[in-house]
């Protein structure tokens, strides 16, 4: 199928969003009038412009307030109207949106919107264009595309049919099943846009929090199911107003937006990608930091050794268990600290999974990262964290450990049993992206996204996972971009004594997140607790949450630059991430930082 974006769904100048949609391999556009108005180029440059890129000018847009007003406001439109045409013929747009009329002039009655648009259609016939009249949801009069189609069909013009629009439609909470009732070759258009599931007014909701398809909540599969089957065959075209798109850079929003109709694609069986290949585990992460010194300090209270060093470059692997950290001191440069630069998922097909993500418009890093090294199969997610597939210990594959050398201490196990979950901060624009990403391209599932409040802004934070659970990543973004607290990082180590680890990192001269003693006040009013459990919580700084499924207890090591470690004990199935806590852990690590004047 063709695919199609519309120019206010990015960010910059006309000739700057066509670059982009065309690098994303976009087959065409919708051309939104305010962006061609304050355009320097002239209508034929733009057409030639879009023809040297390989893009088709799939509409011009918008064309309001036309129908269902009295006679001389309607001869008006016609003049503005054929004004657009001849800019249409030079533009070579062939097809235009009329949105349903706002205007206050505009009169309830059918039959004179069906006779006027009409009448606009016989105009647009004499220029080769055809009108696609859509229901915007907030219409004076017609706000639902089923009503929006019996106008169109009463008129019975040629040049008149329908634009679908899956915001206007699933924002009113309208019934996709209808548009079974269109034929396909009525419907001119098909714009589509995902939105989050708020309570608020629809014009605010909108014009500014549409996103992709796959990023919201909406169905828009299922929508678009039914539109392809009436035989509706132009292109599937994203119109997405969106607060952070308009700012961010087109081009990765570009890529975005192609991926979401990829994966949108596959959904409703049109696209021919290959299969996702589920990672099964965190084969290790990797931390890259301009001093090794205070990071193996925390690993070796945390019970880690030291078991191998890399053949050529400075990085030292440290393992407990199943967990395995990279300590890498050769690629970063002092201002940027501590960082948790990578992440390697256990693969059952390595190739494969970055097939898939190629195909999926990943950018593929080499496969070599010095020519000595063997090779790995990865690639980068949005915020820049590579991600390789690794099979480790699988004879028949390529080990990454092959390009370690054994320092002859073996892996401890200190009650450390492998890596729970990574934690991830996003940088502001790239969330609703991440969630996409890692769901399309990783085939993880996505979990409900949820508002964590930090004392200094209000963070967001969703998880993705596989369905064993045994590779969880959670993204995190936060409202201030520059703020330290939003940028950490976190690996948690998954423990069945979550007490005894504490005690073991504490004797070996770890120092454990305090946490406030009102905080373990209030655990005590909300549950009850054995004799002297509570007070061995507060006295390491554990926290407790319990779900329907099972308990969960954690504490966090001091931060390192960007990063700092988390002990976690789940017990009974827990599903969560302590999310009820996060406020108090936030809150301690300001503090924290605050008196160390780190
Ligand atoms: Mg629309
Ligand atoms: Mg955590």
């Amino acid at each position: 199928m063709r695919t199609s974006i519309a120019t206010v769904s990015l960010s910059g100048s006309l000739t700057g969003k066509l670059d982009a949609a065309a690098r994303a391999g976009f087959d065409g556009v919708e051309i939104f009038e305010n962006d061609l108005l304050a355009c320097p180029l002239t209508p034929e440059d733009i057409r030639a412009r879009c023809a040297d890129l390989g893009l088709r000018i799939d509409l011009y847009q918008p064309m309001r307030d036309i129908e269902a007003v009295p006679e001389a406001e309607f001869a008006r439109n016609l003049r503005r109207a054929r004004h657009k045409f001849e800019l249409m013929r030079r533009l070579g747009a062939d097809t235009v949106l009329v949105c349903s009329s706002v205007s206050p002039q505009a009169v309830d009655d059918d039959a004179l919107a069906a006779e006027q648009l009409s009448r606009l259609a016989d105009l647009a016939a004499e220029s080769g264009v055809r009108v696609a009249y859509e229901a915007l949801a907030w219409g004076r009069h017609v706000s639902t595309y089923d009503h929006a189609w019996r106008i169109v069909e009463t008129a019975g013009h040629p040049a008149l049919g329908t634009c679908l629009d899956s915001f206007h439609i699933l924002s009113r909470g309208s019934d996709p099943q209808g548009i079974a009732d269109i034929p396909g070759e009525k419907i001119f258009f098909l714009q589509l846009a995902d939105a989050p599931l708020l309570a608020m007014d629809v014009l605010q909701w909108s014009r500014h929090y549409r996103c992709f398809p796959g990023q919201g909540g909406f169905d828009v599969a299922g929508l678009v199911r039914q539109v392809l089957a009436t035989g509706y065959d132009g292109p599937l075209s994203l119109e997405v107003f969106n607060d952070v798109f308009r700012q961010a850079d087109a081009g990765p929003t570009a890529v975005d937006a192609r991926r979401s109709l990829l994966v949108l694609q596959e959904t409703v069986g049109r696209a021919p990608l290959p299969d996702p290949v589920v990672p099964t585990g965190v084969a290790f992460a990797e931390l890259v930091t301009p001093d090794a010194e205070p990071l193996a300090a925390l690993l070796g209270a945390l019970g880690f050794t030291r078991t191998a060093r890399h053949r050529g470059k400075p990085v030292a692997l440290w393992e407990q268990g199943d967990a395995r950290v990279l300590v890498n001191t050769g690629t970063a440069p002092r201002r940027d600290g501590t960082r948790l630069a990578a992440i390697g998922l256990e693969s059952p097909d390595p190739a494969a999974a970055a097939r898939r993500a190629e195909a999926l418009l990943a950018p593929v890093l080499p496969r070599r990262r010095a020519p000595q090294d063997a090779p790995l199969d990865a690639v980068a997610a949005p915020d820049g964290t590579e991600l390789f597939f690794c099979a480790t210990g699988r004879p028949e594959l390529p080990d990454w450990r092959a390009d370690f050398e054994n320092t002859g201490v073996p892996p401890a196990q200190a009650g450390i049993r492998g890596i729970d979950h990574l934690a991830l901060t996003q940088p502001w624009h790239h969330f609703d992206e991440a969630a996409l990403f890692h769901r399309g391209v990783l085939g993880l599932h996505a979990q409900e996204s949820v508002d964590v409040a930090d004392p200094y802004g209000l963070m967001r934070s969703r998880a993705v996972t596989s369905p064993d659970g045994s590779v969880r990543i959670a993204l995190t973004v936060g409202a201030a971009p520059t703020d330290d607290t939003v940028h950490a990082q976190h690996i948690a180590l998954a423990t069945d004594d979550v007490v005894a680890a504490a005690r073991r990192f504490r004797e070996a001269g770890g120092s454990l997140l305090p946490v406030p003693a009102n905080y373990f006040d209030d655990l005590a009013a909300r549950f009850e607790f054995a004799d002297g459990e509570l007070e061995t919580y507060r006295d390491f700084g554990i926290l407790y949450d319990r779900d329907d499924h099972g308990v969960f207890r954690h504490c966090y090591t001091r931060t390192v630059g960007r990063v700092f470690f988390e002990l976690v004990q789940r017990d009974g199935g827990y599903r969560g991430y302590g999310a009820a806590n996060a406020p108090v852990r936030l809150a301690a690590q300001h503090t924290a930082r605050a008196l160390t004047g780190g």
